[in-house]
């Protein structure tokens, strides 16, 4: 039975879909403002994907939205600098953090939407709140009102009581007038005619961070949806707000499920780029290492346990990708008798059932790997003396196989786009197309493209090749 650590209750749950056979799932992904580093891959990269991954190995259909902060305090003042709108500032972050995705063997998800993309959606949730009594106009700006929401608090155990006006506590910075110092900016207004902003029902602004979350999981998961997942310093404020504004808009639950990645350490410490020990996934690839030695190291420690990145620890992660490759080529190499090693279908039965239990207990990759080492040691053993027969190469392979669909180590890590995967970029196109959305039809070429797929357009419909095939 599938389990997960539900920040929510504070407990572990039995996870049951709201649809049968099918999840939704919304990850708060990057802001934009640089390349994004391991912290990051740890969460909306590896643990994001072998979420997605487990569920499918579980048998669900999945809706993975993560979104793309494109606009923020940051990405204003960097693109200002440098003389270039925030889009073109963002294209090339955005850009490298799917080229690192690739590279790292992630999965992309189903969306991935870009606040810059969803303003009129935010601005309809600002009205809404606003017309029931949860959101304010100060000056221009629009706040949520947090005396209006009595359960906030409820996913961060914070226990607001207490904090009000002028309070020492949490006081935000927002410059303007608030009726209360917790309450938050859903609407920025605009302050100089040189800023990024835009024209809305609410005047000329731009989006506080926290409501691109509420518009966009929303827009593509429904009200109510499965599993809302991001690192663990998003819980408050930014979940917290989110809740505050789903659930005041709509009146309904807005998650079930909400999942928290704890942070990454380097050598024991905090990331920070004024202590050099801020890596992006790129630098460490400058430096030599294969990407599956990263990936596998971002695994090796579930989820919600601190992870504590050493270069020595990546080192040993390479050695173990290294041996976990030999024992499947030396497996598939062996040439072996009919038959089947009573010893080795135990052993494999046994590590099935291990790899299954481990990540049924809210994804334990730890107990997971360990089942797929124990099985390579008893092959190896049996390989060592002649004990491997026909029927166990095969089904141990392709056991091997089910468990990479999870983690994706054996192979060079790098996701090859799966057939369906290609015609669902087609018929996306083709939508696009229909919709005169030719800006959208050409980003999904170029996106195939990239992935070394080619489109030809014929009067038959649409016909694609791999390159070099
Ligand atoms: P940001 O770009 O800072 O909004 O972060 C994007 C995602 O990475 C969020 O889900 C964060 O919680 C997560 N994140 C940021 N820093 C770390 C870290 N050191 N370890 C793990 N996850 C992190
Ligand atoms: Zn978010």
């Amino acid at each position: 039975m599938l389990k997960f650590f539900n920040t929510l209750s504070g407990q572990l749950e039995e996870f049951r879909p709201i649809r049968e056979g099918k999840v939704g799932i919304y990850f708060c992904g990057p802001t934009v403002w640089d390349f994004a580093h391991i912290g990051n891959f740890r969460s909306l990269g590896v643990f994001g994907d072998t979420l997605r991954r487990y569920l499918r190995y579980r048998g669900y259909e999945v809706m993975h939205v993560m979104n793309i902060t494109d606009v923020e305090d940051r990405i204003i003042k960097f693109s200002k600098e440098q003389g270039l709108s925030i889009d073109d500032y963002t294209a090339r972050y955005i850009e490298a953090l799917w080229e690192d995705f690739d590279a790292l063997g992630c999965e992309r998800p189903e969306i991935m939407p870009r606040a810059t993309r969803h303003i009129d959606e935010m601005v309809e949730i600002i009205k809404r709140l606003e017309a029931t009594g949860h959101a304010y106009r100060s000056e221009g700006s629009y706040y949520y009102r947090i005396s209006s929401f009595p359960e906030y608090g409820k996913l961060s155990k914070i226990n607001f009581a207490g904090n009000i006006v002028g309070g020492s506590e949490r006081v935000d910075t927002d410059k303007y007038e608030k009726e209360d110092a917790r309450d938050f900016a859903l609407w920025k207004a605009a302050e100089s005619p040189d800023e990024p902003a835009w024209d809305t029902d609410l005047g000329r602004g731009r989006p506080g961070w926290h409501i691109e979350c509420s518009a966009m999981s929303m827009k593509y998961l429904g009200e109510t949806f499965d599993i809302h997942a991001g690192g663990i310093d998003l819980v408050f404020p930014h979940h917290e707000n989110e809740i505050a504004q789903s659930e005041g808009a709509t009146g309904k639950k807005f998650s079930n499920y909400w999942l928290h990645a704890e942070h990454l350490k380097v050598e024991g410490e905090s990331m920070s780029k004024t202590k050099g020990n801020y890596y992006t996934f790129r630098d460490l690839l400058e430096k030599g290492f294969d990407p599956v030695a990263i990936r596998y190291l971002l695994l090796s420690v579930p989820y919600r346990k601190q992870l504590n990145f050493t270069f020595e620890g990546l080192r040993g992660a390479a050695k173990t990708v290294e041996s976990l490759r030999d024992f499947r080529a030396r497996l598939a190499a062996t040439r072996t008798e009919a038959g089947s090693n009573p010893e080795l279908r135990a052993a494999a039965a046994r590590a099935l059932e291990e790899f299954e239990s481990g990540m049924d207990d809210d994804l334990n990759t730890s107990v997971a790997l360990a089942a797929i080492h124990n099985l390579s040691r008893e092959v190896n053993r049996a390989l060592d003396t002649c004990g491997l027969r026909a029927d166990d190469q095969r089904d141990i392979l392709e056991l091997v196989a089910r468990f990479d669909s999870v983690f994706n180590i054996f192979g060079s890590g790098q996701q090859e786009l799966l057939d369906a995967e290609i015609q669902s970029l087609i018929d996306e196109r083709q939508d696009a197309r229909h919709r005169r959305d030719f800006a959208r039809a050409d980003q999904i070429r170029d996106q195939l493209a990239e992935r070394g797929i080619t489109l030809e357009d014929t009067r038959d419909g649409v016909r694609w090749k791999r390159r070099g095939a």
